[in-house]
């Protein structure tokens, strides 16, 4: 298990302005002691546009890590329509309302049958704490099993389900973790090995008088180090969950809405329909908007036997932006624009790597790629933090992933273009050259 956040500000590590270091006295006094600071010399934020964020100086720096703001910091169309609903009617789904009910139509049509039901929460971890409730209900089981460093969220439940947290937050006797598949030793029998390793998990889980209720997975395995193949990797491991009576949940918060390129759903990559399917971040290009699409059958009785009600979500300006999120994925092809972009990058890192040692195995699918950052082939985390920090003072942001906290993650807005990419490898070069690696 590694230090959950290896890229986090250390005080007195980074030189900081004067405006800087009270901002984060500030924080500190006011927040706690529990949140922590992207980089040495923290960045200041006032303004997004695009794939660009700015300084209160007017600096402005490349975003190639965030898949919330996903369309585009502030996009306009988006703005718009949440300025628009929210200065007409804000209600929540004890009301009858259209909004919700056209978005959940457009929504649910980018997902393969039997997933015919959308229920709305604020976040990703609200989704995912949603499904597990669901699935101990349809399968009376308990037992969940998780990848190694996944991160599904801070819910009780869902914080125990996310090992990537480190050792401080406590699993429990229902959680058992199984490896994610190694990237650098793929082949025709990846698939089965992964299915092995639920398999392994469901017989420790029923040993220990433990009934599996679910696998649950992030289909591009993103804490893990983004691992996007080989593509049909996960069915098996869903046939092997649901022959002991589990369900597989995929948790598409961060590979979702078109990220992956050739698909909308990351788990579309993989041949296989979950019964269940998490969706957040990406969503609402900002706005808390999150939901859990499911099977009918799934949640049949759980809803014949207990009510669901989530003031926020699903709230008529939640649906408005969400509608207004799908037009510009539409209108402005995004998902074409992830893989053709995606490829273009995956290839303009491929030949940097051919000059710089410390870039090992590049990875990844659409705009969600995974670079190793390597000395002599090992895995070095603090090469990849000193390379995290030498591109943000480059005015690059980016951070890094995986236990060994070593992958650097380059997941940008996904209005990110050919000219962004090359920006990207530009002074990523220069910051290996001056590394001398
Ligand atoms: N699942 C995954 C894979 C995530 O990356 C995250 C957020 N990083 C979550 C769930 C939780 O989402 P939220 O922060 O919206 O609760």
């Amino acid at each position: 298990m590694t230090e959950p956040m290896p890229n986090a500000y250390v005080p007195g590590k980074g030189a900081l302005a004067p405006a800087e270091a009270a901002l984060v006295e500030r924080r500190l006094r006011l927040l706690g002691p529990a949140y922590r600071l992207f980089y040495e010399t923290p960045v200041h934020l006032v303004r997004g546009e695009g794939v660009w964020l700015y300084d209160p100086e007017g600096n402005a720096y490349l975003d190639t890590y965030n898949n919330v703001a996903s369309v585009g910091h502030s996009h306009p169309h988006v703005v718009a329509a949440m300025a628009r609903q929210a200065g007409t009617l804000a209600s929540h789904t004890r009301y009858l309302h259209e909004t919700i009910l056209d978005y959940s139509e457009r929504l649910l049509a980018t997902f393969p049958a039997p997933l015919e039901h959308v229920m709305f929460t604020c976040t990703g971890s609200e989704a995912n704490d949603l499904a597990l409730r669901i699935a101990r209900h349809r399968t009376g089981g308990t037992g969940v099993i998780v990848t190694e460093n996944a991160y599904h969220g801070v819910t009780l439940a869902v914080s125990t389900i996310s090992p990537s947290l480190g050792p401080g937050v406590p699993s429990a006797d229902w959680v058992r973790v199984i490896p994610p598949p190694d990237p650098r030793r793929l082949g025709p029998d990846t698939g089965a090995a992964f299915a092995d390793e639920v398999r392994r998990a469901i017989a420790e889980l029923t040993a220990a008088g433990i009934r599996p209720a679910a696998l649950i997975v992030d289909t591009i395995f993103s804490s893990d180090g983004v691992f996007a193949a080989p593509e049909g990797l996960l069915a098996p491991a869903a046939e092997a969950i649901r022959a002991a009576g589990g369900l597989f949940i995929a948790d598409e918060v961060q590979p979702g809405f078109g990220r992956t390129g050739t698909a909308m759903w990351g788990f579309q990559r993989h041949g296989v329909v979950p019964d269940m399917v998490s969706l957040g971040k990406p969503m609402g290009n900002g706005y808390p908007v999150a939901a859990l699409v499911l099977c009918p059958e799934v949640v049949a009785d759980f809803g014949a036997r207990g009510r669901y009600f989530n003031t926020f979500g699903g709230n008529a300006v939640a649906a408005a932006v969400a509608a207004a999120v799908l037009d510009v994925i539409e209108t402005e092809g995004l998902q074409e624009n992830a893989l053709r972009t995606g490829a273009r990058f995956a290839e303009a890192l491929q030949s940097l790597a051919a000059r710089h040692d410390a870039l090992g195995q590049i990875r990844g699918a659409g705009l969600f790629l995974g670079v190793d950052i390597v000395t002599e082939g090992a895995p070095d985390s603090a090469l990849a933090a000193r390379v995290v920090n030498d591109l943000r003072a480059a005015r690059v942001l980016i951070s890094a992933t995986g236990p060994a906290a070593h992958v650097l993650k380059i997941r940008p807005p996904l209005v990110f273009d050919r000219d962004h990419a090359d920006l990207f490898c530009e002074r990523l070069d220069t910051v290996l050259t001056v590394l001398g690696r």
